[in-house]
């Protein structure tokens, strides 16, 4: 059993509840979808075929209990799932970092997951798989990047629709880098007293976006 992988790398989490802990990511190469700002463009292609059990070895040979799946977008190579299910039997506390384009349907119920909500600004946010929000879990976590007030206010209405703060553990805002500014996305979320994590990614803040930190 096989995936095309870009990366293993040991670093601190960036982003979410978990920021600041330490972990191995696996960054699972492809996605369908083109985010204006995406940040990993690198992960569309190349990359190398390894095997699970290959990815798995590297994985431990790091040392840390944290996992994080990402991509790309992971889920779009269906030998993620086996994957994931790997991590956790072997007892790592696992996430998954999904787009929100992918079924969420197949995850291990062990997994931590991620899940990003693409605001209009993106340009994609007509692939969100909205019947993702059903499967979501109690200990899972819905992210909006947002480049704009327009943004802004259309993660404050699915916010609002979906109930997400009362859905999942936590729902994370989080500045576009560079484009908007993160004291002014913390001043609407304190404005209009949001149930919402504000998040700055903290690989940019320590190590400038370098690749593989
Ligand atoms: S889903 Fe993620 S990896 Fe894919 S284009 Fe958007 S930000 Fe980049």
């Amino acid at each position: 059993m096989e995936l095309r992988l870009t990366e293993i790398f040991h670093s601190l989490q960036g982003e979410s509840r978990s920021v600041g802990r330490p972990t191995v990511f696996v960054r699972l190469t492809g996605c369908p979808q083109r985010c204006v700002w995406c940040d990993t463009e690198y992960a569309f292609q190349g990359g190398s075929r390894r095997t699970l059990t290959d990815i798995l070895a590297e994985v431990a040979s790091h040392g840390a209990h944290y996992v994080t799946v990402t991509g790309g977008e992971p889920l779009a190579q269906p030998n993620c799932l086996p994957l994931l299910t790997q991590l956790c039997d072997a007892g790592y506390d696992v996430s998954l970092e999904t787009g929100g384009a992918m079924d969420l349907a197949g995850v291990d119920p062990r997994v931590s997951v991620v899940m990003d909500l693409k605001a209009p600004d993106s340009g994609e946010m007509h692939n969100n798989r909205l019947g993702n929000i059903e499967l979501l879990k109690a200990s899972d976590q819905v992210k909006f990047v947002l480049a704009s007030r327009r943004d802004y206010d259309w993660a404050r209405m699915q916010l609002d629709q979906h109930q997400l703060a009362e859905r999942v553990s936590d729902v994370l805002f989080s500045p576009v880098w560079g484009q908007l500014p993160p004291a002014q996305l913390a001043q609407w979320i304190l404005e209009d007293r949001l149930p919402v994590r504000f998040q700055l990614q903290l690989h940019k803040l320590l190590w400038e976006d370098a690749r593989g930190r």
